[in-house]
């Protein structure tokens, strides 16, 4: 019998697994899926031989995750790759602005906005560490670094449109909105600074970098971890209630709240009832991938040498895509990211055929085909795309939610950023992760720090638990 059990394998769920079973709890993991890994999995899409990373792409927070930069997992298999330039964003005149990890290179570029790029990042990456220390994790504890902490603050809690009036080119401005719609959200709310300014200064602390031999690596040398300490994963293992997990000690839910309150039922106090119940999911995103002939023929020639790239145009076009995809549109030209994970790492190509990643913005639920609308955002700044891919492989947003449960609606962050849920995740509570039932624990995605590949969700939630149930950690 397992003394402690953990629902789900995402990053989150084997994150957890190894901290309950690095301090000597047996663990058994039980995953849905016929595969681990939620949203870290990798292999075959389009030709053969060629890696894809069927969700997570590129991981600028796995940098601030000890678990997920440990000796332990780089010893199973786990390393990492930089491409040259961490992030381009390419404009219709040709230009393209860049992040890389020098802030002071990445200013230099930027030309009349030098000095004001260098006054908001040169700190932020330098103090990365403290940073990260405490804003990636739950927001109500108090800050090891207050003075970094409100610093940011500052910034972080305004709309990503008024932040950027501190620029005055469309680079600039452009560079900084890409970062920022990760947060999925109108630029003009407040705190969607927060998520942009974290993602570029991680650029600028250690890059944004891919996991050799795809992101299935991430969540295969956690799991090869967990196994080294005794622990066990059960696969085509969907759990639908808690009574099918008794008897145990520990039990650990990689859900989103709603599964969880599900999941729970009527044991769950009934104020977290209704929190989880209230949660909000957000926009989502439809996948592409492309094998690529000689690689995209981008125009501006950084946007070659980039591993991630936003497409999308200035500020203000991309604050429409995002105002129109929160209000449930389509738009006509949606935010795009691509990633070019093989220019960090060579072997996921055959020859000169290359994987090629890519997904827009689409508003929650989306049930259209949006393959065009990406197609047209690539070639807008690689002219010649098209002629150059010999495969196409689509993951509708409906696929997306039909394959993971905690990607309701296609909304891959599990649940919007909204300045509510950004601050209290999943609900207003000293311990974010309890969920009021003693020895029960939400590890998921919708807790502190949130989004991301980063398994810092699964680790501090498994000793909030170990905490609950005396466990000292040695
Ligand atoms: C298309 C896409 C692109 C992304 N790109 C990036 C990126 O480039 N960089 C980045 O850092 N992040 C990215 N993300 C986000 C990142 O993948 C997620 O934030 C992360 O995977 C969340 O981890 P998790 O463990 O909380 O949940 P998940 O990874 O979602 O894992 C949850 C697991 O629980 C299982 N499960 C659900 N319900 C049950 C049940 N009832 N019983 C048993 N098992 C169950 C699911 O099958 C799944 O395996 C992307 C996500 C997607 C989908």
């Amino acid at each position: 019998m397992s003394e402690a059990l953990v629902v789900g394998s995402g990053p989150n769920g084997l994150a957890a697994a190894v901290t309950l079973a690095e301090q000597g709890l047996t663990v058994t993991v039980l995953e849905a899926a016929e595969r681990i890994g939620g949203g870290a999995r990798s292999g075959e899409a389009t030709l053969p031989g060629l890696l894809h990373d069927h969700c997570s792409a590129v991981h600028p927070f796995a940098m601030a995750s000890a678990l997920l930069c440990s000796a332990d997992l780089a010893r199973h298999g786990l390393e990492w790759a930089w491409p040259e330039v961490d992030l381009a964003h390419p404009l219709d005149d040709g230009g393209a602005a860049v992040a890389v990890r020098s802030v002071a290179e990445t200013a230099r570029a930027l030309g009349p906005d030098a000095a004001a790029w260098q006054r908001v990042f040169g700190r932020l990456g330098a103090d990365f560490d403290a940073l990260a220390g405490d804003a990636l994790r739950p927001l109500l504890r108090l800050p090891r670094h207050p003075v970094t902490l409100g610093r940011f603050g500052l910034r972080a809690v305004r709309p990503a449109t008024l932040l950027a009036r501190g620029w005055r080119t469309d680079r600039a401005r452009a560079l900084f909105a890409g970062a920022a719609a990760h947060a999925f959200q109108p630029l003009d709310r407040p705190l969607t600074s927060a998520v942009g300014l974290l993602l570029l200064a991680a650029a600028h602390h250690r890059g944004w970098p891919v996991a050799r031999g795809g992101s299935g690596r991430i969540t295969a040398a956690l799991a090869a971890r967990l196994a080294e300490l005794g622990g066990r994963i059960e696969t085509g293992r969907p759990v639908r209630s808690l009574a099918e997990l008794w008897p145990f000690r520990v039990v650990l839910l990689d859900l989103a709240p709603g599964a969880a309150a599900d999941l729970c039922g009527p044991e769950l106090p009934a104020r977290v009832h209704r929190a989880y119940r209230r949660w909000r999911h957000g926009p989502a995103a439809f996948r592409m991938d492309f094998a690529v002939d000689g690689g995209v023929p981008w125009r501006h020639r950084d946007c070659r040498r980039a591993g991630t790239l936003h497409l999308g145009g200035t500020l203000e076009e991309i604050a429409h895509a995002e105002r129109e995809t929160a209000s449930g549109r389509m738009p006509e030209r949606p935010f795009v990211l691509v990633a070019q994970q093989y220019l960090a790492d060579p072997g996921r190509s055959r020859g000169d055929v290359h994987p090629v990643y890519a997904y827009a913005h689409v508003p929650h639920g989306y049930r259209g085909d949006a393959s065009e609308a990406v197609l047209a955002q690539i070639e807008r700044f690689a002219p010649g795309f098209r002629e150059r891919v010999l495969a196409t492989a689509v993951t509708s947003t409906g696929r997306l939610a039909r394959e993971n449960a905690n990607y309701v609606g296609g909304d891959i962050s599990t649940g919007a950023n909204t300045a509510l849920q950004t601050v209290l995740r999943p609900r207003a509570a000293l311990d974010p992760y309890a969920t009021g039932i003693p020895g029960v624990f939400l590890c998921s995605a919708a807790t502190p720090p949130g989004a991301g590949v980063h398994g810092l969700c699964g680790v501090l939630a498994a000793r909030s638990a170990l905490r609950q149930a005396g466990v000292r950690p040695s």
